[in-house]
């Protein structure tokens, strides 16, 4: 049987109508539902998405753990999967590595031989496979560890470790799934930090999995948000974040906060019975949502000054304000909504129980219509 080859490279991958329903028992669950994407050799596109909603059966799907049960997976000049004409290439023979959350390093191998197994696998000759395994090892900066066995590593070793071992064959495709999440929140930034440089220098084609808004933000050279099966929107991460084209993509994007806008055709406009004055970004008469992230509003005494530019909104009361540092998390109750505003620790001091004015920004406020999507001038 002819082995994946080492060496060949990052690989653009196509993949075309994939659709998986897992059945059990009478039960038939579509996870994924006619999925196309291409990806560019070079890129680093991440998942981003909720539990359950196919992240992990896609990738699975990629490396060959699954079956799909319609549609095609092409890496480079390679077909791995094409449900109608039969064709599917099993997992060790498809050119694609992936690093797991868990590590998956066999524990009674040394680093360097946990490092040079896909080599082997590759029939790689010994003389470059001791090169390469070193230079990986270097590349994740963990050449002195070669020795150790991984029980006696840290979980951030580990993760260098099963990292290297997935980009020692060079494979066509890097997959990882959820790489960061057992690490500590200060190992997970400092290792993300190590991934993105890691990818600008080598390049590596890769699907990264999260349900981390930070981590795909940072890391994707496109972000590719999920429901349910199916993409809600793909582009890169600063378009994603600053124009989330529906609410479900706006509220995993982290702007949480939902106010519901009632305006009149002539421009009067209210949020929770107040009158919201010259905001008219609608133009229509209708329902719509405002979402704001929590650094979005800012806060005021009620009725003292504020700054002229902005859209205040009168009437609320602060409930809660928890400490964070540099700044401080204020809960705002206006008629039946909360909001969560983050106030800076230098913008002085609110009270619970306090009277407040809230004070939007018109180019910081998302806009959608009652089918959720965003509402662009
Ligand atoms: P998470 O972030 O929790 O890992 P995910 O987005 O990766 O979630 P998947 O693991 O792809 O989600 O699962 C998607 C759906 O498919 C879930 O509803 C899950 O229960 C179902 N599912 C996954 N594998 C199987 C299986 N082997 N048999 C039956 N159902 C499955």
């Amino acid at each position: 049987a002819q082995q994946a080859p080492a060496g060949n490279g990052p690989a653009q991958v196509k993949i075309s109508n994939l659709n998986k329903t897992f059945h059990r028992g009478k039960e038939a669950v579509h996870v994924l539902r006619d999925i196309s994407l291409e990806i560019a050799q070079g890129e680093l596109l991440v998942l981003l998405g909720p539990s359950g909603c196919g992240k992990t059966t896609l990738l699975r799907c990629l490396v060959g753990l699954e079956k799909p049960g319609q549609g095609r997976v092409e890496l480079g000049d390679t077909t791995v999967v094409d449900a109608d004409a039969r064709v599917f290439v099993q997992p060790n023979k498809r050119d694609v590595a992936m690093v797991f959350q868990n590590y998956a390093l066999w524990p009674h191998m040394k680093v360097a031989a946990n490092v040079a197994y896909p080599l082997k696998a590759r029939k790689m000759k010994d003389e470059l496979k001791n090169g390469r395994v070193h230079e990986v090892l270097q590349v994740v900066q963990c050449d002195h560890l070669a020795d150790r066995y991984p029980p006696e590593l840290s979980g951030g070793q580990q993760q260098r470790i099963s990292l290297a071992r997935a980009l020692a064959p060079r494979p066509a495709l890097l997959l990882l799934d959820e790489p960061l999440s057992n690490l500590d929140a200060l190992l997970r930034i400092e290792l993300r930090a190590q991934l993105r440089l890691l990818h600008r220098e080598l390049g590596f084609t890769g699907v990264y999995v999260t349900h981390d808004q930070e981590e795909a933000l940072a890391l994707g050279t496109r972000v590719a948000v999920m429901k349910e099966g199916q993409f809600e929107q793909i582009g890169p991460p600063a378009e994603v974040y600053s124009f989330p084209a529906t609410e479900y993509v706006a509220d995993f994007l982290g702007a949480r906060n939902r106010l519901e806008l009632h305006t009149e055709g002539d421009g009067r406009a209210t949020v929770a019975g107040v009158p919201l004055e010259g905001f008219v970004r609608p133009g229509l008469g209708g329902r719509f949502a405002l979402r704001l992230r929590d650094a979005d509003p800012v806060l005021r005494v009620a009725g003292t000054p504020g700054d002229e530019d902005r859209h205040w909104i009168t009437g609320a009361e602060l409930i809660e304000v928890l400490p964070a540092g540099d700044h401080a998390e204020h809960v705002v109750r206006l008629g039946d909504q909360t909001l969560f505003v983050d106030v800076p620790a230098t913008r002085g001091v609110f009270e619970p129980g306090a009277k407040v004015d809230i004070g939007l920004a018109t180019d910081s406020v998302l806009c959608y219509d009652a089918d959720g999507r965003l509402v662009r001038d």
